[in-house]
């Protein structure tokens, strides 16, 4: 998160400090704009792998699977799967995900 900080304070110097120098006020601003631009990338990727679905080995039909979220059905025998410990030999809820799945 400080990045993003760092990029605005280093953006907001340029158009002060450089505010008589046009090519320097461009350059610091080019190095504001991208350490922003790139912790938000930082962020946004560590968004996608949190939410990355997991490939397993369902237990019950030896398939490879994914589970999407905390806990998801085997996409071959319908097996109910979790990658969360609380939530191991509970049944499958829908409220976990899967719109279409009922148990
Ligand atoms: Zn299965």
């Amino acid at each position: 998160m400080a990045l993003i900080f760092i990029g605005i304070f280093i953006m907001y110097i340029a158009i002060f400090v450089f505010s008589n120098n046009p090519i320097l006020m461009s350059i610091a601003m080019i190095i504001g704009f991208l350490s922003v631009i790139s912790s938000s990338l930082v962020y946004l990727w560590i968004g996608i792998k949190s939410t990355q679905t997991i490939h397993v080995n369902c237990p019950n039909c030896e398939k490879q699977t994914k589970i999407l979220g905390r806990a998801d059905a085997c996409m071959h025998c319908d097996e109910p799967l979790t990658i969360d410990p609380n939530l191991e030999g509970k049944e499958l809820d829908a409220r976990y995900n899967r719109k279409n799945f009922q148990s």
